[in-house]
Formats: structure tokens, sequence, C-alpha cells
């Protein structure tokens, strides 16, 4: 878990980090999740005068922003977990709940490689894919809090089975996992991962430099769907893949110019923040609470 002190222009003022505690149970967590702010609260008080006036927070897996509950998630084992009011009776001061990809975004898109741009699309390349569609300053979570999902676009029809049980999925090919698992068996390495391959493919490696092709090639037909859907003004790029830098931006650019006939091109961009992103935009979600008038029903 990563937790700060964010000041109004998301300015980190401290910052923090811990372990979830997931091997004790899906409550455990929560009561870490619990204690861990309000030892930042107690952090503020001491060390800079006053405690937080709101609370963000940001969680994997399936979140009901609206209602502030964590709905699902595998990797935690929650299931409706009414966070935002948890934290809240806890806090004593409003709270906003965000899914993690998308609060990322949010951050990237305000005040990071996005800093600006009224449409993006923000997609991390983990040990999955996702995706922030970031629309006039905020970020669009759908009617079920889906929306974004780009590594379930299908790309390769037939292709690979994906664990969401469907096949030829997009991250199935062009998340950091996928490539690393495409070089540990081309190169024989079971260990070798998508940095090494990444290594091999500057160093004018034949093998590698195929296997970076397919990934990238998998991931330009995703994002020209997604371009073509959305009309972004900046697409920002991000996690372990991304680290490669131009040795992945330079193909992609020119694998996305290929497949484009009259979208326009946004630009292709790193993300900017790194892992720090999730913690930025759940500042930025507890800023908007004082700025933004809320509902009688969002107080309750
Ligand atoms: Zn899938």
């Amino acid at each position: 878990m990563k937790a700060a002190l964010v000041g109004t222009d998301g300015e980190l003022l401290h910052q923090a980090r811990r372990a979830t505690g997931r091997e004790r149970g899906p409550d455990a967590v929560v009561d870490g999740i619990l204690d861990f702010a309000a030892e930042l609260r107690a952090y503020g008080v001491e060390h800079l005068g006053e405690p937080a006036a709101a609370a963000g927070v940001a969680v994997p897996g399936i979140v009901d922003e609206e209602r502030g509950i964590a709905a699902y998630s595998a990797n935690l084992g929650w299931r409706d977990v009414p966070l935002r009011s948890l934290l809240g009776e806890r806090l004593g001061v409003p709270v906003a709940l965000g899914h993690d990809v998308r609060t990322g975004g949010l951050a990237e898109g305000r005040i990071g490689a996005g800093r600006g741009a009224d449409r993006f699309l923000f997609v991390p390349l983990g040990t999955g894919i996702a995706g922030a569609i970031g629309i006039g300053g905020r970020v669009e979570s759908g009617a079920h809090g889906f929306a974004g999902e780009i590594g379930h676009i299908v790309v390769r029809p037939g292709g690979s089975p994906c664990p969401c049980g469907q096949r030829g999925c997009l991250e199935r090919y062009a998340s950091a996992a996928a490539v690393s698992e495409a070089w540990a068996s081309v190169s024989g390495d079971p260990e070798a991962d998508a940095a090494d391959c990444a290594k091999a493919v500057e160093s004018g490696d034949p093998q590698a430099q195929a296997v970076w092709q397919n990934a990238v090639d998998a991931l330009a037909d995703g994002l020209v769907t997604a371009l073509t859907l959305l009309d972004p003004r900046t697409l920002i790029i991000g996690g372990g893949l991304a680290e490669a830098g131009e040795t992945l931006f330079t193909p992609l650019r020119d694998a996305v110019r290929r497949r484009v006939t009259f979208q326009k091109l946004p630009s292709v961009v790193p993300a900017a923040l790194g892992d720090t992103a999730g913690c930025l935009g759940a500042g930025l979600l507890a800023w908007d609470l004082l700025t933004t008038p809320t509902t009688p029903e969002e107080a309750t």
C-alpha cells in the first residue's frame, strides 16, 4: 500500500508504504487501510500543523465509486466492502473511493503526462492491461464500474485463452507479463522477463525483435480500436513495459500511424508519475470533495 499527504497542487508532503497484509485475510486488509489512514492523519497534525481535510483511497478490482463500495477483488478476497463509509467513520472527514487504474489515470491526466489534455486515454502495461478514459478533468467509470478495460479487447480472434473467459484478448499479447512469458519461452531462459527482452531488442537480437514486434502490433491493434471510439488528444502509456522507453514508443507510434485511416493521431507519450500515480490520484479525488459541492445523497 502506498499512501501520502497531498497538498493543494498535488505536491507530496509526506509519503509512506506498507504491506497489505493480505495473507491474513480480507478483513485484515481493510483494518490495515483504516489504521494506515489514521496514522497519516496523526502525522499531519504532528508535523504539518493540521489534519487532512479529506481522504481519497484507490483500490483494485471492481469499484462502485458512486456508492463508495469496493465491490470485488479476487486478489484481496473482497466482496462489497463499504470502504468509503468505514473510512469516513474512522477519520471524520469526507472520503472518496476510486479504482486504482482510473485514479492513476486521473493523476496522469491532470498533473502528469497528460497535463492539460481535455481528452486522454491512460493505458498501463503491467501484469495485465487496463485503461482510464479521461474526459474534461474526470475519468469515466461506466455504468457498472468497468469502463476502460482495453486489455480485454479481442485483438487475435480465437487466440490465447484469457483468465476472463475470452480468447485473444490484448493483455495476452502486450502486457509486461505476456512479453516476459513469450521471451522466456523463445530465449529458453525461464527467468528472462520483458525488460530482458527490451535489452535484447536494443542489442539487435532478431528473435527478441520478433517477440517485441508481436507485442507492439497487438498493442497498436487494441489502441487503434480505442482511439477510433474515443478520439483522445493524448495517449499515455505506462506500466512496466513503458520503461523500455523509445524501444517501445518509436515502433508503437509507427504501428499506430500505419493503422489509422481517417482517425486523428493522438500524441503517444510515456506516463510521468510512475507508481505514485494512484496515490496522487487518490489525493486529487480527496481535493475534489472539498472543491465540488456534494449532493445530500453523496454526503451520507
Ligand atoms: Zn480477457
